[in-house]
């Protein structure tokens, strides 16, 4: 089994960080700062039986600029091609205006999208359920995961989702 897996959300909400535990190396520009990563940086899961190529869409925001529009777009190319998307947002913050325009792109997109609610570890268990509730309403997820990229709780699980859609 192989395939692609884009990861789109707002600036620290722990993509990088996901992507590091699972490929157990630094292949992603960790920062605190927004849009350090500019370029699509993919790193490549790989087991006895699958492999999980996952593409970086930092560019995903609404655009201040003329870069972030060519950014944007690129991000949207990228998200067309792939197999399956994991939309993360951060548990602590919730739902803001830059997941809004996140779940706007996403409507456009004809592809799995799971909803990966990060930072589990950060947040009241009635807390993650209104958030759940909340996202349920704005838009159709094949699936919503709740992990912790940090101290990786569950971010097994999401790569046994991963590889039985592949
Ligand atoms: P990115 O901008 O989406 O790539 O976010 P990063 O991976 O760079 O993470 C931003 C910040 O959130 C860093 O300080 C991380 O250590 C922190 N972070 C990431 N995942 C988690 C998590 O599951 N729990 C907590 N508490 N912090 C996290
Ligand atoms: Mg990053």
């Amino acid at each position: 089994k192989s395939g692609f897996t884009a990861i789109v959300g707002r600036p620290n909400v722990g993509k990088s960080t996901f992507m590091n535990r699972v490929i157990g190396e630094k292949i992603a520009i960790m920062s605190d700062k927004a849009q350090t990563t500019r370029n699509r940086i993919q790193g490549v899961y790989t087991d006895e039986d699958s492999q999980i190529v996952f593409i970086d869409t930092p560019g995903i925001h609404k655009p201040k600029h003329k870069l972030g529009n060519y950014m944007v777009n690129t991000a949207e190319q990228t998200l067309n091609e792939v197999d399956i998307i994991l939309f993360m947002i951060n548990a602590e913050e919730g739902y803001g205006r830059g997941d809004q325009f996140i779940v706007d792109r996403l409507k456009n997109v004809d592809r799995p999208v799971y909803l990966i609610i990060n930072k589990i570890d950060r947040v009241h268990p009635d807390k993650l359920i209104t958030l759940i509730e909340q996202y349920r309403e704005l838009m159709e997820f094949t699936e919503i995961v709740p992990i912790s990229a940090l101290e990786g709780n569950n971010v097994d699980h999401l790569l046994t989702v991963i590889k039985g859609h592949l």
